[in-house]
């Protein structure tokens, strides 16, 4: 959550920040700032999106070749213009901007106060920009160092970046917890919450670990130091990030765009990774770890919103295909529970951004229990693609829209690989069964394809019932995960109360708030329990709600009693949540822009959720 970019170079801050900050917002957008080091350290800072700063900072000093800027997800301090960052040092010689939670912030900022300082936010990050300011002041340390013991100090995560008026030739940064990247350009660097700003500058970036402080000075090369004051070389990598991948490329929104982006990125999430020809599957991010994941006495997955639903759509492909035992747990809960983990578990976690705080401390427990941990991320290069022993990229392409789409048929599509990866090696399908699924899995793009076509029809639908104050989703077996789905994107982005339900639990408690008021999606598709779900879909009839059916082409019997009828196309049963998901998405979407609603900002939300 929350975006940081900076920049020093030859080239003037303020529009690069700017740049950076629109590409960011999607990470929080409910205040943002800049600071710029010029003759003066300047702080513009306003509550609101990146526009209203740009219209807070017209005719304002911005010029400098050195800044820093935030969009911020309040965490500590409702957002307002006070709390916005960058925040002053006391003696407003320090600038900082800061991600993330400093959970020891209180008694620090008692000490502070004793010894004379005074705060103006309500923010941790202010806290934290005094105490570096009061060790550089008592102990007369250059600004890196500063922050180094200051940082020793601190409980917590953080991603900063800190100005010092003094010294007109240096960002400091340090993490913890929370992503931070530098770019390396020709007499010039960027500091960022992830590459997004940087890409069209330069491929040549450094991913920081955690509790390391990097200082990036005019005319040095990068410098690397462990917060126990060890120096690191910097390993550079090149970015395989596509500026084009970042716009809107002509649709409304990002959301709408990453919907019906979805048959290319499925097939990325694909490729080179089944073989018609062999008959085969390979991912070669986890083939070191195949034979101890296909000999798991039991698979455990970690996740959160979205990637979660994907889990558990995970748990049903993986005990169905491979014949592993799964549990699919909420990382958050998870990761407080003392749960009974060992070295003969396999613990696979899902995670969009590869940076959820707590997907990647559920991890960690898992690991120090001696567990092996597998990663399913989309964000090349993210905190949990590296701390896990292996893993496979979703490689959806950047997702910005923050309720997920693209991102989750991705990690479907992976986890089925996997399933299928781990049931040819250990037999546990016939062959003849493993190639109809392969031969299936093929088809999946062009059949994505198909299912958007639908989109007219949603959106007439979405005209009917884009009023409601409720809807419930019904689905069974992999369709439960995908009502699921369905209902957090809903509420989400429209704010309309949305429940997803297993179909046949409906008559043990959300029967009672079905009236003619009441939309009900119902995933109806062919195979699976479909005669059970018919019989679910005639008791919300008999009380008179309304139905909108998902169902295979050319199904009649659904389509008679639903009062709408969304089609895909036909595949196999453990494909269908790809498909199901298309129309779902479709009708949240135009629920919310009927609505009126910000879809790629939703209220409150932010995406990639790096604090707990
Ligand atoms: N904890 C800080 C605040 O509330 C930073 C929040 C963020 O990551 O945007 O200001």
């Amino acid at each position: 959550m929350c975006g940081i970019v900076a920049y020093i170079g030859n080239q003037e801050a303020y529009p690069i920040l700017i740049k950076g900050l629109r590409r960011l917002e999607y990470r929080g957008y409910d205040s943002a700032g800049i600071c710029l080091l010029g003759e003066n350290l300047n702080i513009y800072k306003c509550k609101g999106k990146v526009s209203d700063l740009e219209t807070f900072a017209k005719g304002k000093d911005i010029v400098g070749t050195i800044g820093i800027g935030h969009t911020r997800w309040a965490t500590h301090g409702e957002p307002n213009d006070l709390n916005a960052h960058p925040h002053y040092s006391g003696n407003e010689k320090l600038a900082i901007i800061h991600n993330g939670i400093i959970e020891n912030y209180d008694s620090l900022k008692k000490e502070l106060i004793q010894r004379g300082h005074e705060f103006k936010s309500d923010t941790d990050t202010e806290v934290l920009i005094h105490l570096i300011e009061d060790v550089q002041e008592n102990e007369n340390l250059p600004l890196a160092e500063a922050v180094r013991v200051a940082l020793t100090q601190v409980v917590g995560a953080y991603a900063i970046a800190v100005l010092d008026k003094s010294d007109t030739n240096v960002i400091i940064g340090a993490k913890k917890g929370s992503p931070m990247v530098v770019g390396i350009g020709k007499d010039e660097f960027f500091l960022a919450s992830d590459a997004t700003p940087i890409v069209e500058y330069t491929k040549e970036v450094v991913y920081l670990e955690d509790e390391q402080i990097v200082e990036l000075r005019r005319g040095q090369g990068v410098k690397v130091r462990s917060i126990e004051n060890e120096v690191l070389t910097p390993y550079i990598h090149e970015l395989e990030m596509h500026l084009e991948t970042l716009e809107k490329g002509g649709y409304e929104h990002f959301m709408l765009k990453e919907i019906f982006e979805q048959p290319k990125s499925i097939a990325d999430s694909m490729r080179g990774r089944y073989h018609i020809d062999s008959g085969t599957v390979s991912l070669g991010g986890i083939i070191d770890y195949e034979q101890k994941m296909a000999n798991a006495k039991r698979i455990i997955i970690v996740a959160c919103g979205t990637s979660w639903h994907a889990g558990l759509v995970g748990e049903y492909l993986i005990e169905d295909l491979a014949r592993i035992p799964v549990e699919v747990e909420y990382a958050s809960e998870f990761r407080y529970r003392n749960p009974i983990i060992g070295e003969d578990d396999v613990v696979i976690a899902i995670s969009q951004s590869g940076e959820t705080a707590d997907t990647l401390a559920a991890l960690e427990l898992a690991k120090s229990k001696g567990a092996t941990i597998i990663g399913v991320c989309n964000v090349v290069g993210s905190t949990i693609s590296r701390i896990t022993d292996a893993g496979s990229y979703t490689h959806a392409g950047p997702e910005i829209g923050v309720a997920s789409t693209k991102a989750f048929t991705s990690q479907v599509t992976v986890l089925f690989l996997m399933a299928m990866r781990l049931a040819h090696k250990r037999g546990s399908i016939p062959e003849s069964r493993f190639q109809q699924l392969l031969a299936a899995l093929e088809k999946i793009p062009a059949k994505v394809e198909e299912a958007l076509q639908s989109a007219d029809l949603v959106k007439y639908i979405a005209g009917q019932y884009k009023d409601a104050h409720n809807f419930l989703y019904l689905g069974r077996g992999y369709n439960f995960p995908v009502a699921l789905e369905g209902a957090l994107k809903l509420k989400e982005i429209s704010y309309i109360h949305a429940e997803g339900y297993p179909a046949a639990e409906m008559k043990h408690g959300p029967i009672a708030l079905i009236d003619e008021e009441m939309p009900v999606v119902v995933i109806a598709t062919k195979k699976g329990s479909y005669d059970k779900v018919i019989s679910n879909i005639q008791e919300v009839k008999a009380r008179k709600g309304k139905i909108i059916a998902v169902v295979t082409k050319g199904d009649t019997t659904a389509a008679e009693l639903a009062d709408h009828v969304l089609e895909i196309p036909e595949t196999e049963e453990e494909l269908v949540p790809i498909l199901a998901s298309i129309p779902l998405q479709l009708l949240s979407y135009y629920i919310a822009v009927m609505r009126g609603c910000n879809v790629d900002q939703p209220r409150n939300l932010a995406k990639s959720v790096t604090v707990e």
